[in-house]
């Protein structure tokens, strides 16, 4: 189910050059474009999806919009339009929200994270040997085994 933009609630991340859906989207897909607004005729900045059967579904725009301006739609062709998946992002969860075509809602919420943010030890596991960052250029550093053990050359 790829991503779409809810355009009433995107604001353009603000008129920056690179938004942040264009910032986290592997695969590019992410546009600012111009939008009318139909009630207005006011021309508006909002983000799009613009290749929805490119997307990857990873959901990382929807994640990151600081609007929670996109969600996610089901393909027309094997779940009738209206259905809706929103994802919220917290600090150690994301809420799930899925919305059935009925109006009926259901919730899910599941941790993201086993370490609180801000404490992971990213060094953590690698040896001391492999943790030393005047050693930043040495070949193997940080993808060598901690136990030192020498690396293959060429015969
Ligand atoms: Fe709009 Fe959200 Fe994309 Fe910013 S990240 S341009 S608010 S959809
Ligand atoms: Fe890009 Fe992933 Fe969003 Fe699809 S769900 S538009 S691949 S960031």
């Amino acid at each position: 189910m790829p991503s779409f933009v809810i355009t009433e609630k995107c604001d353009g991340c603000q008129g920056q050059d690179k938004t942040a859906c264009m910032y986290i989207c592997p695969h590019d897909l992410m546009a600012l474009k111009e939008v009318v607004d139909k009630e207005t005729n006011e021309v508006k900045m909002k983000g799009v999806n613009q290749e929805p059967v490119q997307c990857w579904e990873c959901y990382n725009c929807v994640k990151i919009c600081p609007q929670q301006a996109i969600s996610i739609r089901c393909y027309a062709d094997f779940a009738p339009l209206g259905g809706e998946v929103i994802p919220m992002l917290g600090s150690d969860s994301i809420m799930w929200t899925v919305k059935f075509r009925n109006g009926n809602l259901k919730r899910f919420k599941f941790p993201v994270r086993t370490v609180e943010a801000g404490n992971v030890d990213i060094r953590s596991g690698v040896g001391e040997a492999s943790a030393d960052i005047s050693r930043i250029k040495d070949p193997g550093f940080y993808t060598h085994h901690a136990n030192g053990s020498a690396l293959p050359t060429p015969s």
